[in-house]
């Protein structure tokens, strides 16, 4: 019988990583890149604050004494605050004490999806490639881990590929969209597609939307609202990319009453409950009107746009991304084939830091994926610039 740490890290891709024990390819990728002065486009995290009244109400949340335990479920307010966001948004009405749960991050939401809702015997199909928490995750619970590839240059699944993935044996669909690491979106059509499919398999949907509000094109079409999804689908997101404050740690939970009780019998045993204080000044957050939510996608969308233009004048193949804050470029033009071996080195080269996309693959992607790159654009402009001229002394560094 193999230990939890020993499933955990089988399960977390080290490939392209150093494999350290405890220190994901997001640090690493941050460690080198402090070392060597380099501007850090590895870990997604903005360089700025999210809005100073949040700050703010924050603050006076901790003055005026929210300091103890929150309710394990969320603060009352908080969980109304999420339960407006989604009928506000998407037309999805939830009960705020039954169907609404506050989680540390949305990767306290996912580890308690899926040990809720998988186990020995199971397999949990999640495109390829994943976000990294999901294969650790998939495997602490002691699932089978299935993927189905996205394609470039759109990342898209085949629609053939995808329903060959499910098997009598799938019993959860991890979702993610918009897609880190690609920044894909999925549209309606594929999404009414996974609903059919795990109808027919009875499975239940598990999607991680926390770049709901990161989107450059069409308003996001969250899966649980469309027909017959909702009563089989968990739906999770979280403050710190719509608010810039990835720090606090602040997500949540929503879908039908039963499924939910089951995500929060795991939750309440793995962090119990979240900040409180932070708990208020995300409920302010959410309450914000429809231009903020707006301004934050279009912001984005320049920077999206500047790196984009930086890296296709340093010579790589990009794919525009439709949301989220990070873009993927192939590296091939400059007839790199191993993206991990630059990543490791591109910080000292050129002074740019980034994350291989193989590293959020299992082996067969991860040789599909050997020559991309992902870069987050979550930076200030000028910082942007700065990387963009950088990298276009990467083909005479080489
Ligand atoms: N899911 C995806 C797809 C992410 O990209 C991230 C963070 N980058 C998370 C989950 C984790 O979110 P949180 O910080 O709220 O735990
Ligand atoms: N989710 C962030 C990313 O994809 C990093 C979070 C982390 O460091 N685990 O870059």
């Amino acid at each position: 019988m193999t230990s939890a740490w020993q499933r955990t890290a089988a399960g977390a891709n080290l490939l392209g990583s150093d494999g350290r024990l405890g220190v994901t390819i997001f640090e690493e990728m941050t460690g080198l890149a402090v070392r060597h002065g380099a501007i850090n486009l590895g870990q997604g995290f903005p360089d700025e604050d999210g809005p100073a009244e949040m700050m703010e109400a924050a603050r006076s949340a901790i003055l005026s004494g929210a300091n103890q335990y929150a309710p394990g479920q969320g603060i009352p307010r908080l969980r109304e605050a999420v339960a407006e966001h989604q009928a506000r948004f998407y037309g999805i009405a939830l009960d705020p004490w039954r169907e609404v749960v506050i989680s540390t991050g949305a990767t306290e939401g996912i580890a308690a999806a899926v040990l809720a809702l998988a186990g020995p015997g199971d397999e949990v199909l999640t495109f390829e490639p994943f976000y990294d928490s999901y294969g650790a995750m998939i495997a602490l619970a002691g699932a089978e881990h299935t993927t189905v590839p996205l394609h470039a240059p759109a990342f898209q699944p085949d629609p053939a590929e995808l329903e060959a993935a499910f098997t009598p044996r799938t019993r959860l669909v991890l979702l993610n969209n918009p897609h880190n690491p690609t920044g894909a979106v999925f549209g309606r059509e594929t999404l009414e597609r996974i609903v059919a499919l795990a109808a027919r398999h009875d499975a239940v949907i598990v999607t991680d939307e926390v770049y709901e509000h990161l989107v450059f094109g069409d308003r996001h079409v969250p899966v649980a609202s469309l027909p017959g999804a909702r009563e089989r689908t968990v739906t999770i997101s979280s403050a710190g990319k719509t608010f810039s404050f990835t720090g606090w740690k602040v997500g949540w939970i929503s879908g039908p009453e039963e499924l939910v009780a089951r995500v929060r019998t795991i939750k309440q045993f793995l962090t119990y409950s979240s900040g409180t204080p932070f708990q208020e000044a995300v409920a302010l957050g959410l309450g914000y009107p429809d231009e903020f939510f707006a301004a934050a996608a279009d912001t984005l969308r320049a920077k999206r746009d500047i790196l984009a233009e930086g890296l296709r004048a340093a010579g790589l193949d990009v794919f525009v991304p439709e949301g989220t804050y990070f873009i993927t470029a192939d590296t091939s033009p400059l007839g790199i084939d191993d993206a991990p071996a630059l990543a490791r080195r591109l910080p000292e080269l050129v002074g740019v830091a980034a994350i291989p996309v193989s590293v959020f693959c299992h082996l067969g992607g991860a040789e599909r994926t050997r020559s991309l790159l992902r870069f987050a654009f979550c930076k200030k402009a000028p910082l942007l610039h700065e990387a963009a001229s950088r990298l276009a002394g990467l083909a005479d560094a080489l």
